[in-house]
């Protein structure tokens, strides 16, 4: 066995990798982080690997500072940009802390899956339009957005307006941004963090890169 195998089975072996159906879209989350500073190629290889399991020991000091939510909230903070998940978690404990049966129903989407998600209710394909976005379009394609659902005591799904209104009430903070404030399509689920770009340039950004 030569150290170029052993290498890629050390890379085989990760378990939690993100994203494995498109590397090149886990590169470029990974270096939005500045943890991936190789050719945006997407094959995975030695510097993609030891900036993935820099992702995760990040992650899991941040869920251990801030604190742990149910699987389903887990799962989908972690598909956030590192930078985007302190903040989703303090979110998520002072919106819980009010009593809001609150969860992180949705983070990052590659492109494909956002794709997938718009053609849901479009081109004869069954189901309701839950997006306006294509691929390449929506801030959850740029790995810091998150969707809430809030849910009653006994597991049911509120769907009504004021419960997200008390979310956003105990929830809001400066590094934040709330799409109940959006003017045009009101979307009082979403939470994003603030990166005070527009998303063309964040968009830009992430494909190339080139970060500030
Ligand atoms: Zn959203």
């Amino acid at each position: 066995m030569d150290a170029g195998r052993c290498d890629g089975k050390e890379g085989d072996a990760m378990s939690a990798r993100l994203f494995p159906d498109d590397i090149l879209f886990f590169q470029r989350l990974l270096r939005s982080d500045s943890l991936y500073l190789g050719e945006l190629d997407g094959i995975w290889g030695p510097i993609t690997e030891a900036a993935a399991v820099e992702f995760e020991r990040r992650a899991d000091a941040i869920a251990a500072a801030v604190g742990t939510f149910d699987a389903r909230s887990e799962n989908n903070i972690r598909t956030l940009a590192a930078r985007a998940q302190r903040p989703a978690r303090a979110f998520l404990q002072r919106v819980r802390a009010a009593g809001i049966g609150a969860r992180i129903i949705s983070g990052t989407r590659t492109y494909a899956m956002q794709e997938a998600l718009y053609r849901q209710g479009r081109f004869g394909n069954p189901g309701p339009r839950v997006t306006n976005a294509r691929g390449g379009q929506s801030n959850h394609n740029f790995g810091i957005a998150w969707d809430i659902g809030i849910f009653t005591a006994g597991g049911g799904y509120v769907t009504d307006g004021p419960a997200y209104d008390a979310a956003a009430a105990a929830g809001a903070a400066p590094e934040l941004a709330w799409g109940g404030d959006w003017v045009g399509f009101v979307d009082k689920p979403h939470w994003q963090f603030a990166t005070g770009m527009a998303a063309a340039e964040l968009r830009a950004r992430f494909e190339s890169g080139d970060w500030p």
